[in-house]
């Protein structure tokens, strides 16, 4: 399922692409194109003798490119040479948003100290440097509007879409299983995208999902939502739901 993070996500990390890319090619001179896929890793495969950095397994055409610092909200790692290098599967896998602190030491990863500091001397080599207040403050403010507007167009756009037809209605209701539920009318009260409040233990969250649980014969239906700030996805009967306006709690 779609959500507003998704599409923030997307627009972030498409900044920290071009960032990083306009970054290299006043570095090396060379078009994004060249630093891009098959010839990224070529590249890579060059300079590392086409050896995974952490492990050392030799990489014959499974060379995975693994960002260094991450590339997402939380590290705002770029996209260029100097926080690229050449990773087995496993390796890229397992270290995926951790620092690279973090990885070698969760992986006993041999001479940690070592290695670490070979990659981060590469990587100012090549101009690699802390996030700026100026990049941390953009990050920020895109993530929040791109999220924003997109759940606003989607829902602009689904006003314009026609009420589904009894014959639609009816072609739909042929291939859906019997354990189905009708989710049409929770949906009307707490729309996907929208702001929840939970009753009980006042969480706020912002609608994703809906789901049907329970024993057979005794399914209930539930809301899923993503908690504000927390980031978990929980769920609430809708019994236990209050529709709100903003996220921002009324007082
Ligand atoms: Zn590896």
């Amino acid at each position: 399922m779609v959500h507003k993070g998704d599409a923030s996500n997307a627009a972030v990390r498409a900044l920290l692409t071009l960032v990083g890319e306009r970054h290299d090619l006043a570095v090396f001179g060379t078009p994004p194109g060249e630093l891009r896929d098959k010839k990224l890793k070529q590249r890579l495969a060059a300079e590392f003798n086409n050896q995974c950095v952490y492990c050392e397994t030799h990489l014959s055409g499974k060379l995975e490119v693994d960002h260094v610092i991450p590339m997402n909200q939380k590290s705002l790692g770029l996209h260029m040479y100097g926080n690229l290098v050449p990773a087995c599967s496993e390796c890229n896998r397992a270290k995926k948003s951790k620092s690279l602190g973090e990885f070698l030491e969760k992986h006993k990863i041999r001479n940690s100290t070592q290695l670490k500091n070979k990659i981060e001397a590469r990587a100012r080599k090549f101009g690699v440097t802390e996030p700026s207040d100026a990049l941390k403050g953009l990050v920020a403010n895109l993530y929040l509007d791109v999220g924003s507007l997109v759940v606003q167009q989607a829902e602009s756009i689904l006003k314009t879409l026609p009420e589904p037809s009894t014959a639609t209605k009816a072609e739909a209701k042929k291939i859906q299983k019997k354990s189905d539920y009708d989710f049409s009318e929770i949906s009307k009260k707490f729309p996907i995208g929208s702001w929840v409040n939970a009753v009980k233990d006042d969480l706020v969250g912002e609608v994703v999902d809906y789901s049907l649980e329970g024993p057979i014969g005794k399914r209930t239906p539930y809301v899923k939502f993503i908690v504000l700030d927390a980031g978990a996805k929980v769920r609430r009967a809708p019994s236990q739901l209050n529709p709100i306006k903003s996220p921002h709690r009324a007082k």
